[in-house]
C-alpha cells in the first residue's frame, strides 16, 4: 500500500510542494480546455561493487560490444525484471515492455502513458519498487544520469501529448512530410520547448552528473544516444525532441530531476 500526498501548510496548498506545482500547471492548461498526458521512460542500471570498490554491472556475463536490446543478457536478470513487472502491475500500472539498453547492466522498463500527474506518481512508485527489489537481490539499482564514464547514460524521456477530448497534436495531412504527422499546435509546442531548452535544463537535468550524460561522441558501444543538440527530428536520438504521430518525445530529462517539476 502507499499514499501519495499533496503538501499543505495551515490548510493552504504549499507553494513549494512539487505535486502542488504540477496541480497548478495542469489547472492552467485546463482553463484552455487542454489535458497534458505523458509517457515517462525510465532507463536504469543494476550494479554491484567490485573488489576494488569500483561499480560493475551486477551481471558478470553482460559484456557485449554493443549491448543494446541484448536478448541473451535479458534472461539473466529476468528474476528481478519479472518481479518488478508483477509488483507494478499489482499497483495498477500497465507494464508494456522490458529491454536491455545500450550499456552493460542497463535496462529500460516502459509503462502506459497517462495524465501528467498520474505519470509522475507512477515514476516515483517505479523508483521505490525497483530500489527495494534490487536491494533484496543484493544489487544496487541506479537511475544516476551517467554512472559509468565510458558507457551511455540513463535518460528519463517524456512522451508528451496534449488532449482536448482527443489528441491535439496530430495532423494526418502532415503524414507525407519529413516530419512525423504533428499539428501546427504541436510544432508551436516543440518550438517553445526548444527555445527554452537552456532554462529547462535547470529543472529536467539539474545535477552536475546530468551534464556528463548530455554529450555526443564515443562510448564503449560507439555512441551515447544522448540529446546533445537543441534540435528536433523524427528519429535522430541526438536531438532534444523526437516528433512522433500526435506526440513528441522530450529527451532532455533524467532521473535526477523531480518528475513533477519536469
Ligand atoms: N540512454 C540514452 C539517453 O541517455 C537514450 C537511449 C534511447 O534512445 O533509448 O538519453
Ligand atoms: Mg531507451
Amino acid at each position: 500500500a502507499r499514499i501519495v500526498g499533496n503538501g499543505y501548510v495551515d490548510g493552504q496548498p504549499f507553494d513549494a510542494c512539487p505535486r502542488q506545482v504540477l496541480h497548478r500547471a495542469v489547472a492552467r492548461l485546463a482553463e484552455r480546455g487542454w489535458q497534458l498526458r505523458t509517457g515517462i521512460e525510465p532507463e536504469f542500471f543494476l550494479l554491484k561493487r567490485g573488489a576494488a570498490g569500483q561499480w560493475l554491472p551486477a551481471d558478470d556475463a553482460d559484456r557485449l560490444d554493443k549491448p543494446s536490446y541484448d536478448l541473451k543478457s535479458l534472461p539473466r536478470q529476468m528474476g528481478f525484471l519479472h518481479e518488478l513487472q508483477q509488483t507494478l502491475t499489482a499497483c495498477g500500472m500497465d507494464v508494456l515492455q522490458l529491454d536491455h539498453e545500450d550499456a552493460h547492466g542497463q535496462y529500460e522498463v516502459n509503462f502506459a502513458y497517462g495524465d501528467a500527474l498520474l505519470s509522475a506518481d507512477r515514476v516515483m512508485l517505479f523508483k521505490l519498487a525497483a530500489h527495494a527489489l534490487a536491494e533484496a537481490r543484493g544489487m544496487v539499482f541506479s537511475m544516476m544520469p551517467k554512472p559509468l564514464a565510458n558507457q551511455p547514460g540513463s535518460g528519463l524521456h517524456f512522451h508528451v501529448s496534449l488532449w482536448r477530448g482527443e489528441r491535439c497534436l496530430f495532423d494526418p495531412s502532415d503524414g507525407d512530410t519529413a516530419l512525423s504527422p504533428i499539428s501546427e499546435l504541436g510544432r508551436q509546442f516543440v518550438a517553445g520547448v526548444l527555445a527554452h531548452a537552456p532554462a529547462l535544463c535547470a529543472l529536467a537535468a539539474p545535477t552536475v552528473n546530468s551534464y556528463k550524460r548530455l554529450t555526443v561522441g564515443e562510448s564503449l558501444s560507439g555512441t551515447t544516444w544522448a540529446p546533445a543538440y537543441v534540435a528536433h527530428g523524427p528519429n535522430n536520438r541526438t536531438a532534444l525532441v523526437r516528433t512522433l504521430p500526435g506526440r513528441f518525445e522530450w529527451r532532455l530529462p533524467d532521473a535526477s530531476a523531480n518528475p513533477y517539476l519536469a
